[in-house]
């Protein structure tokens, strides 16, 4: 299985090129953001949860996100591979999803990191905000994302150097300049193996 994890702050443009690289190499997706907001949008029990950390940009409690995450992907067994985007985004989150995939005979393929400066994060966000109405694309809430990406989640690159499958993607460019570094990496996997 290709299972590559989309990694990156908010605004880097994980989801735009999840999108792209399963419509390129026909794998599935799971994006844990896209996940709560319907589960938001049905307004569940686990929707009014999400809702509170969401729209004070915190994270959901690992415990809580892994079982989510669990459901979700045991609905796509068969798959050739998956795009996980937004998830890891604690160690403790990236020690599970090894455990959980090692469990079904498989592993992360590769960890793509998608490298963008902060300035230019918030514009994009910003703009998000303004065109899609997304709640927690405001400036306080952007700014506490950040905050949460530098103290709990950026520390993952180091766990995905000692694994050995991390790659950094220049992120600023256009989508399809860094969709063409995405591709090629992922070409030089799928002919090894
Ligand atoms: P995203 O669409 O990936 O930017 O996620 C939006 C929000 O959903 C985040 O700011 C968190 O509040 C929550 N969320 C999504 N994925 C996770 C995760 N892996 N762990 C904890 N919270 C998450």
């Amino acid at each position: 299985m290709l299972n590559v994890v989309i990694f990156g702050a908010p605004g880097s443009g994980k989801g735009t090129q999840s999108e792209l690289i399963i419509k390129e190499f026909g794998l599935d997706h799971i994006s844990t953001g896209e996940v709560l907001r319907n589960e938001i949008r049905n307004g569940t029990g686990l929707g009014k949860i999400a809702d509170e950390y969401i729209s004070k940009g915190l994270l959901l409690p690992d415990e809580l996100i892994i079982h989510v995450l669990t459901g979700v992907l045991d609905e796509k067994r068969g798959t050739k591979g998956v795009v996980f985007d937004g998830f890891p985004r604690t160690i403790p989150q990236a020690k599970a999803l090894k455990k959980i995939l090692n469990e079904r005979g498989t592993d992360v393929a590769v960890m793509l990191n998608l490298d963008v400066e902060e300035d230019e994060l918030v514009r994009r966000l910003l703009e998000r905000g303004r065109l899609s109405g997304r709640q927690d694309d405001n400036p306080d809430t952007i700014k506490s994302r950040l905050e949460v990406y530098h103290n709990q989640t950026a520390p993952l690159i180091g766990f995905y150097r000692e694994e050995g499958t991390y790659h950094a993607i220049r992120g600023t460019g256009t989508i399809d300049e860094i969709f063409g570094l995405i591709k090629k990496k992922l070409e030089s996997l799928t002919t090894d193996c």
